[in-house]
């Protein structure tokens, strides 16, 4: 498994400049950057006004020491012998912070003494166009430099990056000649852990995404880790990204990289936990420039000592990394940022690798690392990548951020309304829109670049009105852009005067794809991720994605499993159903008293079968999920089951209490799912239906079946969660007879003939 150790430091231009011609303070202020798209359309509408004999992207390359440099120069007119570096903004240039403007030099200069060196130049002729997305004005300023002056200039960035990256080196060594000698961290591997490893590993040979249903039970964290970071090696792997849906997701993750690393406390790997800005900000009532928070003034003065101290700790959870960011007094989000492209393995929600702007991909884009990701959890995905293509337009919203706005922007707030309002006037409470509405959209366009602009000149956070605002109508014009049949465009209307315009996604494969044709190996893993093609083909997995069912750990015997096909749960029969599911109920925990929770569809059903239930049995202790709980609430929801309890936790199928929740042994012993967990039938979902019918031919499946049954299989997957435990799960409705419905229950159940269920 051994690999050559690298014996040249590659290094991207851009990376090389931020990390040595980066000073003063951070600042946001000149935020929003225009989107890539805009990038690119600014770059091409730049670059298409030029002549002669121009050159658009100029690969360039040179070495110094260790050092491989390369990066690519916007363009170059031999004509003149020019090389432009192109940058696109919003706003005013002269607002845009110095070190900004010097970054954008140091790499410019760069480029002109790569192209000198390669070309035999003696001097070359500088530009650094400025592109308002707005104006579509270009702003120019240029140089020009001798060859000689060119090279010492680069050879002084190379110098003070020369020791940071033979300390990379030296790192890159070790970790890799440590991870081919990692053993795993427990005499053995659990039941169909070894599997789920073995195909982990192959799917990173192969350089293949995975896609591993795997039950619960089996150490899926470090049974997807371990092999990760043993494929690092001999697949050059940069970087590892491991992605959880929740915190709890991302800790056992963290513990993982712990327990793997525990045999030697030098062991060199160097794992960093992302925490949200809202999480890490230690500021939150200002603004991200030297001029508002003492952590961002002088940030990127302070940075080196930060970093230096940050390597030391080996796991920087938010903790470590917020203890050393504080020592050092610096901002612990924007240390985190920094740190990302320091770090071997990096724990973080999805969104840092699958969301529009996703940090994790853009610096493995810019920088080409080699990347394996990891997404626990990943039955989440559809509707997480769903909503973060998502964004939902209030007009009541806008009418609030107008209040809360300057007077110079009402004429802007009032054009916006005024588009809004033709568009709100149709009579049906909902509507597909056929196509963008321009009008607004440009409108929104207008209002989002004055809000920028008052932004970047104001020192306080915005009115929170306005910024919710502001931030919803940026997203929307963005998603605007990548608009298409992956998505739909529509109208809500409720009140006079009210409504609600969105962009819904509904195939996000629109989008993830290139993410995961990027990485060099994606796994996605879970206890439900059955049947796997609807995954594959809602999140735009390549053709090649391999699949694994992993046996599950637990015997039959643990669980007996009762259709109750005499009852029907669907709404025309609900008040029918609700004396004899709690007579099931009561019967079973006569039967065998202990801790159960029982799943309905929605919190009207829970409350009706709650009513009656405490009315016949009232004896039985019941707990009943509350709508909106807080987390301590749903903490002490949780709490109930002891091994000392007894009595039914009441909750809401796909809810809080659906999945991810651990109550192994007497803490539960039985279930109660009387729903399918079918998605509501709606407007929207219709809508869904449609396109899910019209793109892949399985509208119902995709839509309501496949989402529904895997809420259930969540559900009832709480009951065991141990090698010793015993259950009970009564999956009460009779389309849970179908044979269809059956076929995606876990293959382990055996489940009893609907016959034998007296109630
Ligand atoms: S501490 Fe908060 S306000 Fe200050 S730079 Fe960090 S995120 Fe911004």
């Amino acid at each position: 498994m051994s690999g050559p150790a690298p014996a040249t430091y590659v290094v991207a231009v851009r990376a090389l400049c931020e990390f040595t011609a980066k000073a003063g303070d951070l600042d946001l202020r000149f935020t929003p950057s225009p989107t890539a798209q805009e990038g690119i359309a600014g770059h091409s509408i730049v670059t298409s006004r030029r002549n002669g004999n121009y050159q658009a992207e100029l690969s360039l390359t040179g070495d110094f020491g260790p050092l491989h440099v390369r990066g690519r120069a916007d363009g170059y007119d031999a004509d003149q012998n020019l090389i432009e570096e192109i940058k696109t903004h919003r706003g005013d240039l002269a607002r845009m912070p110095d070190n900004h403007r010097q970054l954008h030099w140091a790499q410019l200069r760069v480029y002109g003494h790569l192209l000198c060196a390669s070309r035999g130049l003696e001097e070359v002729n500088l530009a650094l166009v400025y592109f308002d997305i707005g104006t579509q004005q270009e702003t120019v300023m240029r140089e020009t430099r001798g060859s000689e002056e060119l090279a010492k200039m680069f050879a002084d960035q190379c110098t003070r990056f020369v020791a940071w990256a033979e300390q990379e080196l030296a790192h890159r060594v070790a970790r890799d000649a440590a991870l081919q000698t990692l053993t795993f961290p427990h005499a053995d591997f659990r039941p169909g852990q070894r599997e789920l490893a073995e195909n982990i590993f192959k799917a990173h040979t192969a350089g293949r995404c995975l896609l591993a249903q795997a039950p619960t039970g089996i150490g899926k964290t470090v049974g997807s880790l371990f092999p990760a970071l043993k494929a690092a090696p001999r697949n050059k792997l940069d970087k590892i990204f491991f992605l959880a849906a929740k915190t709890p997701g991302r800790q056992l993750a963290l513990d993982a990289a712990a327990t793997l690393t525990a045999s030697d406390p030098a062991f060199p790997l160097r794992v960093l936990e992302l925490a949200s800005r809202d999480k890490s900000c230690e500021h939150p009532d200002k603004a991200c420039h030297g001029d508002a928070c003492p952590l961002a003034r002088g940030f990127y003065d302070r940075l080196p000592a930060a970093r230096q101290d940050a390597l030391a700790v080996p796991v920087l959870d938010r903790a470590a990394l917020r203890d050393v960011a504080l020592r050092n007094g610096v901002c612990p989000y924007y240390l985190g940022s920094e740190m990302t492209r320091w770090s071997d393995v990096i724990v973080g929600d999805y969104n840092y690798y699958f969301d529009g702007g996703a940090m994790l991909f853009g610096l493995a884009q810019a920088n080409q690392w080699r990347v394996s990701v990891l997404v626990d959890e990943a039955h989440n995905m559809v509707s997480r990548a769903r909503s973060m293509y998502s964004c939902e337009l209030d007009r009541g919203a806008l009418k609030a951020a107008r209040s809360a706005a300057p007077a110079f922007l009402q004429k802007t707030f009032d054009k916006a309304g005024r588009y809004w309002g033709a568009l709100s006037s149709g009579s049906a409470p909902y509507q597909v829109l056929p196509e963008m509405p321009e009008k607004l959209l440009v409108a929104l366009q207008v209002l989002v670049s004055a809000i920028t602009e008052l932004l970047v000149e104001s020192a306080a956070p915005l009115d929170p009105a306005l910024q919710r605002f502001y931030f919803d109508a940026l997203k929307f014009t963005r998603l605007a852009e990548s608009f298409g049949t992956h998505s739909l465009c529509d109208v809500a209307r409720g009140e006079p005067g009210r409504s609600t315009i969105s962009i819904r996604n509904i195939v996000p494969a629109h989008f993830l794809a290139a993410r995961f044709s990027f990485a060099h190996s994606t796994t996605l893993f879970s206890a439900t991720l059955s049947p796997w093609n609807y995954y594959s083909d809602a999140l735009g997995m390549p053709a090649h994605t391999g699949w694994i069912d992993v046996a599950s750990p637990f015997q039959s015997g643990q669980l007996a499993v009762h259709v109750v096909d005499r009852i029907s749960t669907r709404y025309k029969h609900r008040a029918a159903s609700l004396g004899p599911i709690v007579d099931l109920m009561a019967s079973q925990y006569m039967k065998t008293p202990g801790n159960y929770l029982a799943f309905f569809s929605s919190f009207e059903y829970l409350e009706q079968i709650a009513a009656v239930f405490t009315e016949r049995y009232p004896a039985v202790p019941v707990w009943l999920q509350a709508r909106r709980m807080n987390e301590s609430e749903r903490g002490n929801f949780v709490d109930r089951f002891t091994t000392a309890s007894r009595g039914i936790g009441f909750a809401v199928l796909g809810g809080a209490f659906g999945e991810g929740i651990d109550l192994p042994g007497a803490r539960l012993i039985g279930a109660f799912v009387a729903t399918l967990g079918l998605p509501q039938i709606n407007d929207v979902n219709e809508q869904v239906r449609m396109r899910m019918q019209a793109r892949f031919g399985a509208g119902y499946d995709y839509t309501y079946l496949y989402p529904g049954i895997q809420k259930v299989v969540q559900a009832a997957g709480r009951v065991i969660r141990t090698e010793s435990d015993r259950g009970v799960v009564y999956l009460i409705d009779d389309r849970f007879a179908q044979p269809d419905v059956r076929a995606l229950l876990p293959r382990w159940w055996v489940v009893s003939p609907p016959t034998s269920e007296t109630g």
